[in-house]
């Protein structure tokens, strides 16, 4: 978001901050002028092409692409430092820009002031927490302070002759202070460097289990990890963080970052319920929402569970048991396989299609949030459902869409 008039003195610049950016494209591939791009290293914003839209706000899972740092308009940061960067410039200088700002007999413009505003005011911007969402703590622990975690278990989730091998990770923060709420990330930091020499960025993931630990009072939190063996064109790799964190042993010390993650938050007000659409790993923060219901639900404190949740098969698919054993009262779940031999195959906005009267009513009610988390793919297919839907019922996605993110209603992290 930069200053759109020529003769402004100062601007607002628009930055990604390397240490929480997971960069996973998301911003680049939404940025509508092309002003978003990287090499090797870094996601940078280019000056002069972004316009400030703040199209490429509420996609990113991580809110690293939420960063402002203000500029003398003649000198912002040039795309070739922002790719040298481990680390935002000091916001010392923002300081002393908005003193020099506040005392400055030229004004800021209006668009200026405007597009600031709206940055940080989340007017159709950053995507917005549920208001009864908790209190989330974010960036305790930055990459050059890491904190030491304690692995405590490593299981396969997934069956011995699946095609995918995921793991369920706990490790263990000791008496090192982690707070952490379900849809948060941490961050790992696999030992080692990479092909240029420099240690390597750290991996995200979503944790799988509820505030008050995997095991409950316990100071830990559990992972859903898939060992990554291909790439996204099927050519064989070995993804180096997954691969580090499913090999994992007890009592292996890791180095942990975060936690992230500011706005995908469940609600905790009695009587909200909570719409989870995932697929394969993405189902870590519906886990870890589910079970925070579960342990709470001597309290009955109403609201529903729906879970749309897709896998190519019942053997592939992160916490398969368990799930099938909680009562139909509890949670309503609807899987979608689209793997299994002898069986046409399915997607969650499949599934989300044949329960269109229930979703509907989910859409209506104002005390529903709707979780979407995982493959970057299925994101278009569940919208498409949702316009269906609404067309069905004589209503207008494009019109209920933004109501539901100006509500905070509407959470969506894929990669
Ligand atoms: P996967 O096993 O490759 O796929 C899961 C299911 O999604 C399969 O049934 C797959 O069907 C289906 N699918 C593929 N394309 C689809 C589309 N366009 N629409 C709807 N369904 C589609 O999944 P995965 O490898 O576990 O990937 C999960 C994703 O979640 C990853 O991108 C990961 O980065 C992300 N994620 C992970 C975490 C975490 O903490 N681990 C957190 C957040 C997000 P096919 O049979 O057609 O492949």
């Amino acid at each position: 978001m930069n200053a759109p008039a020529e003769h402004a003195r100062l601007a607002r610049q628009h930055l990604i901050d390397p240490e929480i950016c997971i960069r996973c494209n998301t911003c680049e591939e939404t940025c509508p002028v092309d002003a978003i791009t990287h090499d090797s290293l870094n996601y940078v914003v280019a000056f002069d092409k972004c316009n400030g839209c703040l199209a490429c706000v509420p996609p990113c899972p991580t809110g690293a692409i939420d960063s402002w740092r203000n500029v003398e308009f003649v000198k912002p940061y040039s795309i070739e430092e922002q790719f040298s960067w481990d680390l935002l410039p000091d916001t010392t200088e923002l300081d002393g820009f908005e003193a020099s700002v506040a005392g400055a007999d030229e004004a800021i413009p209006d668009e200026v002031q405007q597009l600031t505003e709206a940055a940080t005011a989340g007017q159709g911007g950053p995507a917005l927490a549920p208001w009864s969402a908790a209190h989330p703590y974010v960036n305790l622990y930055p990459p050059a302070r890491p904190v030491t975690a304690t692995v405590t278990g490593n299981f396969r989730l997934t069956a011995e002759d699946a095609s995918s091998d995921i793991h369920h990770i706990v490790l263990d923060f000791g008496a090192t202070p982690f707070p952490v709420l379900e849809g948060q990330s941490i961050g790992i930091i696999p030992p080692g460097t990479d092909a240029n020499g420099k240690p390597h960025l750290l991996r995200m993931y979503s944790v799988a289990s509820p505030r008050e630990g995997e095991r409950p009072h316990y100071n830990n939190v559990a992972l859903t990890v898939k060992r990554v063996t291909e790439d996204h064109d099927g050519r064989p790799v070995r993804g180096v963080g997954s691969n580090y964190v499913c090999d994992l042993k007890k009592g292996d010390k890791v180095q942990v970052t975060g936690p992230y993650g500011s706005t995908f938050l469940m609600p905790n007000h009695p009587g909200s319920s909570i719409m989870m659409i995932c697929t394969g790993t993405g189902s870590a923060p519906m886990r870890a929402m589910t079970e925070r219901r579960r342990r709470r639900r001597d309290q009955k404190e109403g609201g529903e569970l729906v879970l749309f949740f897709g896998a190519r098969a019942p053997s592939e698919l992160p916490y398969f048991g368990p799930l099938q054993k909680l009562p139909q009262d509890f949670i309503d779940i609807n899987f979608a396989f689209s793997r299994v031999p002898g069986e046409p195959k399915r997607y969650v906005q499949d599934r989300i299609r044949e329960r269109a009267d229930k979703v509907w009513a989910m859409l209506q009610d104002e005390n529903c949030y709707i979780y979407i988390c995982g493959l970057k793919g299925m994101e278009a297919g569940v919208l498409e459902a949702f316009r269906d839907i609404c067309r069905a019922h004589g209503a207008d996605w494009d019109t209920l869409h933004p109501r539901l993110l100006a509500n905070a209603r509407f959470h969506v992290e894929t990669y």
